[in-house]
C-alpha cells in the first residue's frame, strides 16, 4: 500500500490539477509509492455518503493534502477545514492557495460588492445575486494559510510540476523537498548593465528590443529597458523544467507578471516592486495602476477595498 494522499480544490481553475498530471514520467514513478484517496478532479466521491444522506462533509484521511485555490465561500472553508483535520502534512499548491492568485483581485472590492456589480452590469440584463443553492461568499478571498495551519507553501501559476514533482518525492523521501527561494531575476540569463538611464515605466504595448537571432543571454534586461517586469519581487520557480532554466516569461521575451507571487512569504509585491524601481533610477509614480502588481497576491489582506485601504498610493 502507497502513502495515503489526498487532493482538493476550493476557489480553483483546475490549472493546478492540470499541472500534477503534467509531472509526466514522474507521475508515473510516483503512482507505484502513493496512492490517491481523494482527488475530485480525477475520481468521483460522495461527500456526504453514496446516497447523500449523511450529516457531515467527509474526505477520507491521507498523509499528504494538496489543495489549490483561494478561500471565497462557506464551502471552500468547510472542505478545507476537513482536509486539514484529514492530512497529516497540508501542501497549498499554486499562488490562488498560497497568496489568493487572481481572484484575489476581487478584493479591492469586497465580495458583496464584487458580485452585485457583476450580476447587475448595465451591459447584460440586470438579475439578483442568487443566495440560494449555491455556498454564501466569504467577506473577500482568502489564502489557505490565513485559515488554517499549512506545512507547505508551492506557488505558482500554474505550479510548475518539476517542483510538484520534487515536493512530492521529497515527501516520500522524508526529506526537505528543494524549492528555489530566490527571486525570478537570480534565475534570469539576461544583461543587466545597472541603471539605464531610463526614467519612466513604459506600458508593455510594444515590443522589448532585441535581436531574435540572439540568445536570451544577449537581450538587455527588460526592467532596465523600462518595462514593468517584476523579476526582481516574483519567487523563483517557473525557471526549471523543459524551458531551458530561463524564466518562462522572459524566454518569451515577455516581462514577468508576478505569478509565483512575493519572494517573501509575508512580501508584498507592490511596495518591493517600488523600491525596486526606485532602485533602477525608474519613477514610480510612472506606474499606471500600482494596485495591479497585486495581481496574484491581494491575499493576507494586501489589497484592501478601496475606502478602507490605509496606504497612501492613490
Ligand atoms: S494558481 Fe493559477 S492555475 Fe492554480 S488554480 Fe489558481 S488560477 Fe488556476
Ligand atoms: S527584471 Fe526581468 S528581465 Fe531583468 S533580470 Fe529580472 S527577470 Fe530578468
Ligand atoms: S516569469 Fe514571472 S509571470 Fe512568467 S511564469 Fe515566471 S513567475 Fe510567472
Amino acid at each position: 500500500m502507497g502513502v495515503r494522499i489526498a487532493e482538493e480544490w476550493l476557489h480553483s481553475c483546475s490549472g493546478c490539477e492540470i499541472s500534477i498530471l503534467n509531472t509526466g514520467e514522474a507521475l508515473l514513478d510516483l503512482l507505484a509509492k502513493i496512492d490517491l484517496v481523494h482527488i475530485p478532479v480525477l475520481m468521483d466521491h460522495k461527500y456526504y455518503g453514496q446516497l447523500g444522506d449523511d450529516k457531515e462533509l467527509k474526505i477520507p484521511e491521507a498523509v499528504v493534502g494538496i489543495v489549490s485555490g483561494g478561500v471565497a465561500n462557506k464551502e471552500h472553508m468547510e472542505v478545507l477545514l476537513e482536509m486539514r483535520k484529514k492530512c497529516k502534512v497540508l501542501v497549498a499548491l499554486g499562488t490562488c492557495a498560497t497568496h489568493g492568485g487572481l481572484p484575489a483581485l476581487m478584493n479591492e472590492w469586497g465580495m458583496k460588492k464584487g458580485m452585485e456589480d457583476y450580476y447587475k452590469t448595465p451591459t447584460t440584463e440586470p438579475c439578483e445575486v442568487p443566495n440560494e443553492v449555491v455556498p454564501a461568499p466569504l467577506d473577500r478571498v482568502y489564502a489557505v494559510d490565513e485559515k488554517v495551519k499549512v506545512d507547505l507553501m508551492l506557488p505558482g501559476c500554474p505550479p510548475n510540476p518539476a517542483l510538484i514533482a520534487e515536493v512530492l518525492t521529497a515527501l516520500l523521501d522524508g526529506r526537505d523537498p528543494v524549492i528555489p527561494g530566490k527571486s525570478v531575476c537570480d534565475t534570469c540569463p539576461t544583461q543587466r548593465k545597472g541603471k539605464g538611464g531610463v526614467s519612466d515605466v513604459r506600458r508593455f504595448v510594444q515590443n522589448a528590443q532585441y535581436d531574435s537571432e540572439k540568445p536570451l543571454d544577449e537581450m538587455r534586461c527588460l526592467l532596465e529597458q523600462g518595462l514593468m517586469c517584476m523579476g526582481p519581487v516574483t519567487a523563483a520557480g517557473c525557471a526549471s523544467g523543459d524551458n531551458g532554466c530561463a524564466p518562462s516569461c522572459i524566454s518569451a521575451r515577455v516581462p514577468c507578471r508576478g505569478c509565483f507571487g512575493p519572494v517573501r512569504k509575508d512580501g508584498n509585491q507592490m511596495l518591493d516592486m517600488m523600491n525596486a524601481l526606485a532602485s533602477n533610477g525608474i519613477d514610480w509614480k510612472t506606474v499606471v495602476d500600482r494596485r495591479s502588481l497585486l495581481r496574484f497576491s491581494g491575499a493576507h489582506d494586501l489589497l484592501r477595498k478601496r475606502s478602507t485601504r490605509k496606504t497612501t498610493e492613490e
